[in-house]
């Protein structure tokens, strides 16, 4: 391998797969360490086992306001590697995918084990050696020459005393969310000892716990296009629609992940609250209209066996009960006070936020390494030139629908490309 520059990746998941397989393919020798027994746990769990793979969204600039503060320094990035690229780098490796609502891309197998299987293949046709069940301890830095402030990685440390030497090392660790998946947020005490900044990672995309026990009763249940409106002290603050999905322990789903960061602080300022409309195409006077209609043709029912009708099967004992109105009424006796308390009641479910679900749970994790730290032309850090960092790893916010994964992608293939130019002699070498 003499003359080949030598890379070092640390972590197996989707960031860091992508940056050996684009060094490797860029003629480096690479090898990948990852502490499990296998790569890319969590991508297996990405998009409830589907993995939103990406966004279809074509425009850099959009693509980039999705990213929160700190975003204009991914523009280069996105330029160089991009949803379509990706789609296209998984097309390479047998693996077609398609897209869905609101530009969500996901494999056409409808599986994350095929987004990991084709990364794999990836690795083989660069040939990078895969070290698994290899425990990174830490990184081995040597100062600079004299006057210069930097740093140069060496080695990596394993856990049983081994030491990985390379010229470029790639830190793919990942954030804090899901430690079960090997996710534990090792590589951030490592490069924070190096001097870059790190603010400590939260959770971002992630559940919220209600205090009402009805959501219970809906457990599983997915509306596809749910209004949410969000209240602080009974004032309205903002709104999001989008898919929600109620759980034992309140909601989740996309809309509720996208807006879960924005509830919680919100939450510091007092009780907030929050309406669900599962039917926001409609207003209340349509809503109450086809109410009546449905009254109308089933005079003779019960008033529970056709609220069924109108929302969600399930939903229909739930809406009855919190507007206080008995479901055995029939249809042809419903008061009009108590079919309007119905309509008002389907447009504006109410429950009280009780908090997030704890930063083990979320989606992705905010915080991170601080983008000012990190040359985004190699990914590396500015203070340590041969140690790049990439995926969740950064800190950037991020909404649902596939991006987290473009951000590692992207980053990753930056950082791969980057440390397979540097050129260099020696071979990663296990001592
Ligand atoms: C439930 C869930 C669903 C999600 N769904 C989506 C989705 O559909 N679309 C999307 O875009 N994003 C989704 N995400 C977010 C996405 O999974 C992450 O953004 C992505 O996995 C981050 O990749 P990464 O490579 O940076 O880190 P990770 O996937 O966290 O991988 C880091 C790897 O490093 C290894 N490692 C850590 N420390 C060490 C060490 N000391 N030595 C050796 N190895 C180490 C870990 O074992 C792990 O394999 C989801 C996340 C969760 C939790």
């Amino acid at each position: 391998m003499s003359g080949r520059p030598t890379v070092c990746v640390i972590g197996g998941g989707p960031a860091g797969m992508i940056a050996a397989g684009r060094a490797a393919e860029m003629g480096a020798a690479v090898v990948l360490l990852e502490q499990n027994r296998a790569l890319g746990r969590k991508l297996l769990i990405t998009g409830g086992g589907r993995c939103n793979v990406t966004n279809a969204v074509s425009d850099r600039h959009v693509l980039v306001s999705r990213y929160g503060a700190h975003a204009e320094a991914l523009h280069s990035v996105f330029a160089r590697f991009s949803p379509l690229d990706m789609r296209g780098l998984l097309r390479r490796f047998g693996l077609d995918t398609v897209e869905e609502a609101e530009g969500r891309v996901f494999p056409v197998t409808q599986k994350a084990s095929s987004v990991r299987d084709a990364l794999a293949a990836y690795l083989r046709a660069g040939a990078v050696e895969v070290r698994t069940a290899v425990r990174v301890r830490a990184l081995i830095a040597a100062a600079d020459d004299a006057g210069s402030s930097g740093k140069t990685i060496t080695a990596a440390q394993l856990a049983d005393g081994n030491i990985v030497e390379a010229d470029r090392f790639i830190l793919a660790t990942g954030g804090v969310s899901r430690p079960e998946t090997g996710s534990t947020g090792d590589g951030f005490a490592w490069v924070r000892d190096l001097g870059a900044t790190v603010r400590y990672p939260q959770p971002s995309l992630v559940p919220i716990r209600v205090v009402e026990a009805w959501p219970l009763a809906l457990q599983g249940l997915s509306i596809g296009n749910a209004r949410l409106s969000v209240f602080l002290d009974g004032a309205r603050q903002f709104a999001m629609t989008g898919k929600l999905l109620f759980t034992h322990f309140g909601l989740s789903g996309p809309v509720v992940l996208n807006l879960s960061q924005r509830i919680n602080e919100l939450a510091q300022g007092g009780p907030v609250t929050i309406a669900i409309d599962p039917l926001p195409d409609e207003d209340g006077g349509a809503v109450d209209r086809r109410l009546q209609a449905i009254l109308a043709e089933s005079p003779k029912k019960q008033l529970g066996n056709v609220v069924g009708r109108l929302v969600p099967a399930r939903m229909a004992s739930v809406v009855l009960d919190l507007a206080a109105v008995d479901p055995a009424t029939p249809c042809s006796e419903l008061a009009r006070t108590a079919r309007r308390a119905v309509v008002d009641t389907v447009k504006s479910l109410r429950v009280t936020f009780d908090g997030l679900l704890g930063t083990d749970r979320a989606v992705v994790s905010s915080g991170g390494v601080s983008p000012r730290d990190v040359d985004f032309t190699t990914m590396t850090l500015k203070a340590t030139p041969n140690l790049a960092v990439v995926g969740d790893m950064l800190d950037f916010d991020r909404q649902s629908g596939g991006y987290s994964l473009q951000l590692c992608w992207s980053t990753g293939w930056v950082a791969g490309s980057a440390a397979a130019a540097s050129a260099a002699t020696a071979s990663p070498a296990v001592g």
